[in-house]
């Protein structure tokens, strides 16, 4: 702050791009999904039901190392035998895997509520169709104006294709563009690598503890949604 007022200011930022599962919904909706599709390959190859003390620790291992580990191979390896059926855990997840009432956090809606009519806002997420209806549900759609859903879109984070759809639909350039998610490698990564400010939250994938080095990836990292906003705009852009 301070060296950014007045007329050498930084172009305002002009639209805000949202993950939904971590920062909107909790992820345990999509791990609910994950082990009832592994509960239910593994019952139709005479198994019993996935070790749920087994996969909290597959699944911790997923969120501290924040790239380069995939969950799904990792819950078919060591669950379905082998890493090859990741495909067929992925199809019955996506089966489901859904958001139910109560799921989405509490600071969400005063957050929209705070940046509508002052940027362009919009989901930019890899969910399912159906995650437009639970937000409908929910009380978010009319804050949205991008609706940068992959399975709508056509393009799933971490590629640049799905940033950069969503920033044609914004009209916004990158460099006055924040991106909010919860992950590392599809989130904060590739938005930042395309010039757009970053906001880490930090909850569901997101590492329960996570290192120095991490938490210097993104430009605000943050625990809730409280008073998010206000950092946007007085934060963000930042030089680089
Ligand atoms: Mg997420």
């Amino acid at each position: 702050m301070g060296d950014r007022g007045g007329s050498s200011a930084l172009p305002a930022i002009g639209a805000v791009f949202c993950d939904v599962g971590g920062p909107i919904y909790d992820d345990e909706n999509f791990v609910a999904a994950v082990l009832r599709a592994a509960d239910e390959l593994r019952a139709a190859d005479g198994l019993g039901a996935v070790d749920r003390a087994r996969f909290r620790a597959i699944y911790d291992d997923v969120r501290e190392a924040q790239g380069g580990v995939s969950l799904r191979a990792s819950i078919a390896r060591e669950f379905l035998g082998s890493e090859s059926r990741k495909r067929e855990l992925h199809d019955l997840t996506r089966d489901y895997w859904a958001h139910p009432v109560g799921t989405m956090y509490d600071d969400v809606l005063p957050f929209f509520e705070a940046l509508a009519g002052r940027v362009r806002i919009g989901i930019l997420a890899n969910q399912e169709e159906s995650v437009i209806r639970s937000l409908e549900r929910d009380g978010l759609a009319p804050y949205i104006d991008v609706w940068g859903v992959s399975a709508v879109v056509g393009y799933e984070k971490p590629s640049p294709e799905l940033f950069e759809w969503a920033l044609a639909a914004a009209d916004v350039a990158p460099s006055r563009a924040v991106h909010i998610g919860n992950r590392l490698d599809t989130d904060v990564r590739p938005a930042a690598a395309l010039g757009l400010s970053t906001v880490w939250v930090l909850r569901g994938e997101a590492p329960s503890s996570p290192t120095a080095e991490q938490l210097a990836e993104p430009d605000i990292a943050v625990s809730t949604l409280d008073g998010l906003a206000e950092r946007i705009f007085t934060e963000l852009p930042v030089a680089r």
